[in-house]
Protein backbone atom coordinates (compact mmCIF):
# COMPACT_ATOMS: atom_id res chain seq x y z
CA UNK A 1 0.00 0.00 0.00
CA UNK A 2 1.34 3.44 -0.66
CA UNK A 3 1.30 5.42 1.70
CA UNK A 4 -0.75 8.85 2.40
CA UNK A 5 0.75 12.04 2.34
CA UNK A 6 1.73 14.30 5.50
CA UNK A 7 0.79 17.69 6.58
CA UNK A 8 3.66 19.03 4.96
CA UNK A 9 3.88 16.71 1.95
CA UNK A 10 0.82 17.67 1.08
CA UNK A 11 1.15 21.53 1.30
CA UNK A 12 3.70 20.93 -0.96
CA UNK A 13 1.93 19.30 -3.53
CA UNK A 14 -0.63 21.42 -3.33
CA UNK A 15 1.72 24.44 -3.85
CA UNK A 16 3.03 22.96 -6.65
CA UNK A 17 -0.85 22.25 -8.26
CA UNK A 18 -2.01 25.99 -7.50
CA UNK A 19 1.46 27.46 -8.66
CA UNK A 20 2.60 30.57 -7.61
CA UNK A 21 0.74 33.93 -7.74
CA UNK A 22 1.92 36.64 -10.81
CA UNK A 23 3.26 38.88 -7.97
CA UNK A 24 3.45 38.79 -3.97
CA UNK A 25 4.12 35.97 -1.46
CA UNK A 26 1.89 32.55 -2.01
CA UNK A 27 1.13 29.15 -0.23
CA UNK A 28 4.37 28.54 2.31
CA UNK A 29 4.61 31.65 4.76
CA UNK A 30 2.39 32.66 7.96
CA UNK A 31 0.38 34.78 5.30
CA UNK A 32 0.07 35.20 1.29
CA UNK A 33 0.29 39.24 -0.04
CA UNK A 34 -0.14 40.77 -3.16
CA UNK A 35 -0.37 44.58 -3.94
CA UNK A 36 -2.39 47.05 -2.56
CA UNK A 37 -3.36 51.12 -3.83
CA UNK A 38 -0.71 53.49 -2.70
CA UNK A 39 2.71 51.91 -0.89
CA UNK A 40 1.27 48.85 0.53
CA UNK A 41 0.51 45.15 0.37
CA UNK A 42 -2.28 43.38 1.20
CA UNK A 43 -1.93 40.21 3.90
CA UNK A 44 -4.15 37.09 4.27
CA UNK A 45 -4.60 34.34 5.98
CA UNK A 46 -7.02 31.60 7.27
CA UNK A 47 -7.42 29.42 9.99
CA UNK A 48 -10.05 26.47 11.32
CA UNK A 49 -10.69 25.15 14.59
CA UNK A 50 -12.34 21.71 15.25
CA UNK A 51 -14.32 20.52 17.86
CA UNK A 52 -12.87 17.42 19.38
CA UNK A 53 -9.42 18.00 17.53
CA UNK A 54 -8.50 21.91 18.57
CA UNK A 55 -10.88 22.58 21.32
CA UNK A 56 -13.21 21.16 23.59
CA UNK A 57 -16.90 22.85 24.87
CA UNK A 58 -16.23 21.48 28.60
CA UNK A 59 -12.91 23.55 28.59
CA UNK A 60 -13.35 26.19 26.13
CA UNK A 61 -16.07 28.78 27.08
CA UNK A 62 -17.89 29.62 23.77
CA UNK A 63 -16.37 33.16 24.15
CA UNK A 64 -13.11 32.21 24.58
CA UNK A 65 -13.33 29.74 21.23
CA UNK A 66 -14.42 33.30 19.49
CA UNK A 67 -11.50 34.99 20.81
CA UNK A 68 -9.20 32.56 20.34
CA UNK A 69 -10.46 31.80 16.53
CA UNK A 70 -9.67 35.32 15.37
CA UNK A 71 -6.17 35.49 17.78
CA UNK A 72 -4.37 32.24 15.60
CA UNK A 73 -5.18 34.31 12.66
CA UNK A 74 -4.05 37.76 14.20
CA UNK A 75 -1.09 35.63 15.06
CA UNK A 76 -0.24 35.15 11.31
CA UNK A 77 -0.85 38.96 10.58
CA UNK A 78 1.86 39.45 13.33
CA UNK A 79 4.21 37.31 12.37
CA UNK A 80 4.32 39.10 8.77
CA UNK A 81 4.54 42.28 10.70
CA UNK A 82 1.44 43.42 9.32
CA UNK A 83 -1.60 45.43 10.33
CA UNK A 84 -5.28 43.76 10.73
CA UNK A 85 -7.99 44.62 9.18
CA UNK A 86 -11.21 42.94 7.72
CA UNK A 87 -12.45 39.22 8.84
CA UNK A 88 -14.63 36.75 7.66
CA UNK A 89 -15.81 33.97 10.17
CA UNK A 90 -17.69 30.79 9.12
CA UNK A 91 -19.07 28.86 11.46
CA UNK A 92 -20.78 25.25 11.32
CA UNK A 93 -22.94 23.90 14.33
CA UNK A 94 -25.47 21.62 14.93
CA UNK A 95 -29.23 22.67 14.64
CA UNK A 96 -29.85 22.26 18.73
CA UNK A 97 -26.58 24.16 19.40
CA UNK A 98 -26.91 26.76 17.71
CA UNK A 99 -27.32 29.42 20.21
CA UNK A 100 -23.78 29.14 20.50
CA UNK A 101 -23.05 31.26 17.27
CA UNK A 102 -24.04 34.53 18.99
CA UNK A 103 -21.36 33.35 22.25
CA UNK A 104 -18.74 32.59 20.24
CA UNK A 105 -19.00 36.09 18.13
CA UNK A 106 -19.32 38.44 21.12
CA UNK A 107 -15.54 36.68 22.29
CA UNK A 108 -14.10 37.16 18.48
CA UNK A 109 -15.62 40.77 18.85
CA UNK A 110 -13.81 41.49 22.07
CA UNK A 111 -10.44 40.62 20.66
CA UNK A 112 -11.62 42.16 17.37
CA UNK A 113 -12.06 45.72 19.05
CA UNK A 114 -9.10 45.55 21.04
CA UNK A 115 -6.89 44.86 17.61
CA UNK A 116 -8.72 46.77 15.50
CA UNK A 117 -10.01 44.42 13.22
CA UNK A 118 -13.37 44.72 11.63
CA UNK A 119 -15.94 41.34 11.33
CA UNK A 120 -17.25 42.08 7.78
CA UNK A 121 -18.95 38.57 6.43
CA UNK A 122 -18.87 35.07 6.53
CA UNK A 123 -21.01 32.29 6.78
CA UNK A 124 -23.35 30.31 8.68
CA UNK A 125 -23.79 26.49 8.28
CA UNK A 126 -25.18 23.13 9.82
CA UNK A 127 -22.59 20.64 10.66
CA UNK A 128 -23.67 16.92 11.63
CA UNK A 129 -22.14 17.22 14.64
CA UNK A 130 -18.77 18.82 15.28
CA UNK A 131 -18.93 22.77 15.78
CA UNK A 132 -16.70 23.97 13.03
CA UNK A 133 -15.13 27.63 13.00
CA UNK A 134 -12.72 28.94 10.50
CA UNK A 135 -11.60 32.96 10.33
CA UNK A 136 -10.54 34.67 7.00
CA UNK A 137 -8.23 37.71 7.98
CA UNK A 138 -6.88 40.43 5.59
CA UNK A 139 -4.46 43.27 6.89
CA UNK A 140 -1.99 45.34 5.50
CA UNK A 141 1.69 45.86 5.03
CA UNK A 142 4.61 47.50 3.95
CA UNK A 143 6.30 45.73 1.37
CA UNK A 144 9.83 46.88 1.97
CA UNK A 145 9.02 45.53 5.69
CA UNK A 146 7.33 42.25 5.07
CA UNK A 147 8.48 39.47 7.66
CA UNK A 148 9.07 36.61 6.03
CA UNK A 149 10.08 32.69 6.74
CA UNK A 150 12.65 32.46 3.52
CA UNK A 151 14.80 36.13 4.94
CA UNK A 152 17.41 33.87 7.71
CA UNK A 153 21.10 34.59 7.27
CA UNK A 154 23.74 33.04 8.64
CA UNK A 155 25.06 35.43 11.61
CA UNK A 156 21.86 35.74 12.37
CA UNK A 157 20.43 35.35 16.03
CA UNK A 158 17.69 33.86 16.78
CA UNK A 159 15.00 36.20 18.98
CA UNK A 160 11.41 34.83 20.95
CA UNK A 161 8.48 37.13 22.23
CA UNK A 162 7.18 35.95 25.81
CA UNK A 163 7.31 32.85 26.90
CA UNK A 164 6.85 29.33 25.70
CA UNK A 165 4.79 25.85 26.71
CA UNK A 166 2.03 27.86 29.02
CA UNK A 167 -0.72 26.98 26.58
CA UNK A 168 0.27 23.39 26.25
CA UNK A 169 0.54 23.16 29.90
CA UNK A 170 -2.98 24.60 30.80
CA UNK A 171 -4.05 21.60 28.19
CA UNK A 172 -2.10 19.17 30.45
CA UNK A 173 -3.42 20.23 33.27
CA UNK A 174 -6.83 20.35 31.85
CA UNK A 175 -6.39 16.20 30.32
CA UNK A 176 -4.28 14.85 33.18
CA UNK A 177 -6.03 16.22 36.56
CA UNK A 178 -9.66 16.51 36.77
CA UNK A 179 -11.49 18.19 39.30
CA UNK A 180 -10.54 22.00 39.91
CA UNK A 181 -6.96 23.12 39.28
CA UNK A 182 -4.37 24.77 41.26
CA UNK A 183 -5.15 28.67 41.33
CA UNK A 184 -1.61 28.98 39.90
CA UNK A 185 -2.77 27.76 37.18
CA UNK A 186 -4.46 30.78 35.83
CA UNK A 187 -1.68 32.62 34.05
CA UNK A 188 -1.56 28.96 31.73
CA UNK A 189 -5.40 29.08 31.54
CA UNK A 190 -5.37 32.51 30.66
CA UNK A 191 -2.50 31.95 27.39
CA UNK A 192 -4.44 29.05 26.57
CA UNK A 193 -7.94 30.59 26.19
CA UNK A 194 -7.23 33.98 25.18
CA UNK A 195 -3.97 34.00 23.23
CA UNK A 196 -2.54 37.84 22.90
CA UNK A 197 -1.28 37.82 19.26
CA UNK A 198 1.97 39.39 19.29
CA UNK A 199 0.74 41.94 16.65
CA UNK A 200 3.22 45.48 18.15
CA UNK A 201 6.13 42.88 18.53
CA UNK A 202 5.87 42.26 14.91
CA UNK A 203 5.27 45.79 13.62
CA UNK A 204 7.96 46.69 15.75
CA UNK A 205 10.43 44.23 14.62
CA UNK A 206 9.34 45.32 11.10
CA UNK A 207 9.98 48.96 11.55
CA UNK A 208 13.69 48.10 13.03
CA UNK A 209 14.99 46.16 10.07
CA UNK A 210 14.18 42.64 11.42
CA UNK A 211 13.01 40.83 8.24
CA UNK A 212 12.42 37.08 9.27
CA UNK A 213 9.68 35.46 10.96
CA UNK A 214 6.88 33.02 11.75
CA UNK A 215 4.78 33.16 14.47
CA UNK A 216 5.04 29.36 17.06
CA UNK A 217 1.87 27.60 16.49
CA UNK A 218 3.07 24.08 16.05
CA UNK A 219 5.42 24.51 19.22
CA UNK A 220 9.05 25.59 18.39
CA UNK A 221 10.66 23.02 17.35
CA UNK A 222 8.59 22.94 14.37
CA UNK A 223 8.83 26.21 13.47
CA UNK A 224 12.57 26.77 13.95
CA UNK A 225 12.50 23.67 11.02
CA UNK A 226 10.13 25.86 9.06
CA UNK A 227 12.97 28.76 8.87
CA UNK A 228 15.77 26.86 7.99
CA UNK A 229 14.16 25.31 5.59
CA UNK A 230 12.22 27.87 4.15
CA UNK A 231 15.60 30.43 4.33
CA UNK A 232 17.92 27.55 3.47
CA UNK A 233 19.81 28.05 6.12
CA UNK A 234 21.18 25.88 9.75
CA UNK A 235 19.44 26.71 12.89
CA UNK A 236 21.19 26.11 16.27
CA UNK A 237 19.31 26.69 19.67
CA UNK A 238 20.05 26.39 22.98
CA UNK A 239 17.80 24.80 24.86
CA UNK A 240 19.13 26.35 28.14
CA UNK A 241 17.74 29.39 27.00
CA UNK A 242 14.19 28.65 26.48
CA UNK A 243 11.93 31.21 28.12
CA UNK A 244 9.88 28.79 30.15
CA UNK A 245 6.68 29.56 31.78
CA UNK A 246 7.29 30.39 35.77
CA UNK A 247 3.57 28.41 36.52
CA UNK A 248 4.56 25.51 34.14
CA UNK A 249 7.58 25.11 35.87
CA UNK A 250 6.14 25.67 39.36
CA UNK A 251 2.87 23.01 38.59
CA UNK A 252 4.55 20.56 35.88
CA UNK A 253 8.54 21.00 36.80
CA UNK A 254 11.14 22.26 34.47
CA UNK A 255 11.55 18.79 32.68
CA UNK A 256 8.20 18.69 31.33
CA UNK A 257 7.88 22.82 30.81
CA UNK A 258 10.74 22.22 28.61
CA UNK A 259 9.43 19.59 26.34
CA UNK A 260 6.15 21.56 26.47
CA UNK A 261 8.47 25.04 25.28
CA UNK A 262 10.10 22.62 22.28
CA UNK A 263 6.75 20.62 21.05
CA UNK A 264 3.53 22.26 22.68
CA UNK A 265 2.53 24.43 20.57
CA UNK A 266 0.19 27.18 20.94
CA UNK A 267 2.20 29.56 22.37
CA UNK A 268 1.24 32.11 19.53
CA UNK A 269 4.97 33.89 20.26
CA UNK A 270 6.68 35.18 17.51
CA UNK A 271 10.04 33.70 16.54
CA UNK A 272 12.77 35.73 14.42
CA UNK A 273 15.64 35.96 13.06
CA UNK A 274 17.95 39.14 13.38
CA UNK A 275 20.97 41.14 12.58
CA UNK A 276 23.08 40.59 15.88
CA UNK A 277 23.87 44.02 16.26
CA UNK A 278 19.84 44.93 16.45
CA UNK A 279 19.78 43.33 19.58
CA UNK A 280 20.16 46.09 22.47
CA UNK A 281 17.81 48.03 20.12
CA UNK A 282 14.98 45.24 19.81
CA UNK A 283 15.11 44.33 23.45
CA UNK A 284 14.26 47.23 24.62
CA UNK A 285 11.43 48.35 21.49
CA UNK A 286 9.97 44.67 22.61
CA UNK A 287 9.49 45.77 26.32
CA UNK A 288 5.88 46.55 25.42
CA UNK A 289 5.32 43.73 24.04
CA UNK A 290 6.69 40.14 25.16
CA UNK A 291 10.31 41.22 25.55
CA UNK A 292 13.29 39.79 23.92
CA UNK A 293 14.93 36.44 24.42
CA UNK A 294 17.66 35.29 22.16
CA UNK A 295 17.65 31.22 21.64
CA UNK A 296 20.99 30.86 19.45
CA UNK A 297 21.80 31.89 15.90
CA UNK A 298 21.95 31.16 12.10
CA UNK A 299 24.56 29.19 11.77
CA UNK A 300 27.43 27.36 8.86
CA UNK A 301 27.93 24.90 11.46
CA UNK A 302 24.42 23.20 11.31
CA UNK A 303 23.24 21.53 8.14
CA UNK A 304 21.02 23.50 5.92
CA UNK A 305 17.40 23.42 5.91
CA UNK A 306 17.83 21.86 9.65
CA UNK A 307 17.34 22.82 13.04
CA UNK A 308 19.37 21.75 15.58
CA UNK A 309 18.81 21.75 19.47
CA UNK A 310 21.78 21.90 22.11
CA UNK A 311 22.34 21.49 25.65
CA UNK A 312 25.20 22.50 27.18
CA UNK A 313 27.19 23.08 24.13
CA UNK A 314 25.97 18.87 22.86
CA UNK A 315 23.51 18.28 20.31
CA UNK A 316 20.24 17.07 21.69
CA UNK A 317 17.59 14.62 19.92
CA UNK A 318 13.92 15.50 19.98
CA UNK A 319 11.57 12.79 21.00
CA UNK A 320 9.06 14.43 18.70
CA UNK A 321 8.75 18.19 16.61
CA UNK A 322 5.44 19.21 17.48
CA UNK A 323 2.13 19.32 16.36
CA UNK A 324 1.34 17.93 12.44
CA UNK A 325 -2.31 17.58 11.01
CA UNK A 326 -1.52 13.94 9.19
P1 LIG B 1 0.20 28.52 9.78
O1 LIG B 1 0.51 27.52 10.86
O2 LIG B 1 1.08 29.72 9.79
O3 LIG B 1 -1.26 28.88 9.72
P2 LIG B 1 0.11 26.33 7.96
O4 LIG B 1 1.13 25.37 8.47
O5 LIG B 1 -1.33 26.12 8.29
O6 LIG B 1 0.55 27.81 8.41
O7 LIG B 1 0.23 26.45 6.40
C1 LIG B 1 1.48 26.62 5.77
C2 LIG B 1 1.25 27.24 4.41
O8 LIG B 1 0.46 26.38 3.58
C3 LIG B 1 0.51 28.57 4.46
O9 LIG B 1 1.07 29.42 3.48
C4 LIG B 1 -0.92 28.18 4.08
O10 LIG B 1 -1.63 29.24 3.47
C5 LIG B 1 -0.70 27.04 3.11
N1 LIG B 1 -1.82 26.06 3.09
C6 LIG B 1 -2.20 25.22 4.07
N2 LIG B 1 -3.26 24.48 3.69
C7 LIG B 1 -3.57 24.84 2.43
C8 LIG B 1 -4.58 24.47 1.48
N3 LIG B 1 -5.51 23.53 1.77
N4 LIG B 1 -4.57 25.08 0.26
C9 LIG B 1 -3.65 26.02 -0.02
N5 LIG B 1 -2.68 26.42 0.82
C10 LIG B 1 -2.64 25.86 2.04
MG1 LIG C 1 1.72 30.88 11.29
Amino acid sequence: MTELPGEFELIARLAALFGPPPNGLGIGDDAATWPATGDTVQVATTDMLIEGIHFRLDWTSPEDLGWKALAVNLSDLAAMGATPGRALISIAVDAARRGLVLQVARGLQSLAERTGTRVVGGDTVRSPGPLVINVALVGEADPARLLRRDAARPGDLVGVTGCLGASSAALTLLSERPGPLDPAAAPLLAAHHRPLPRLVAGQLLASRGVRCAIDISDGLASEALHLARASGVGIEIDVGRLPLSPAAVRLLGERRSRELALTGGEDYELLFTFDPQLVDELASALAIDGGLTVLGEVTDQVPTGTAQFVEAGQPIELAERGYVAF
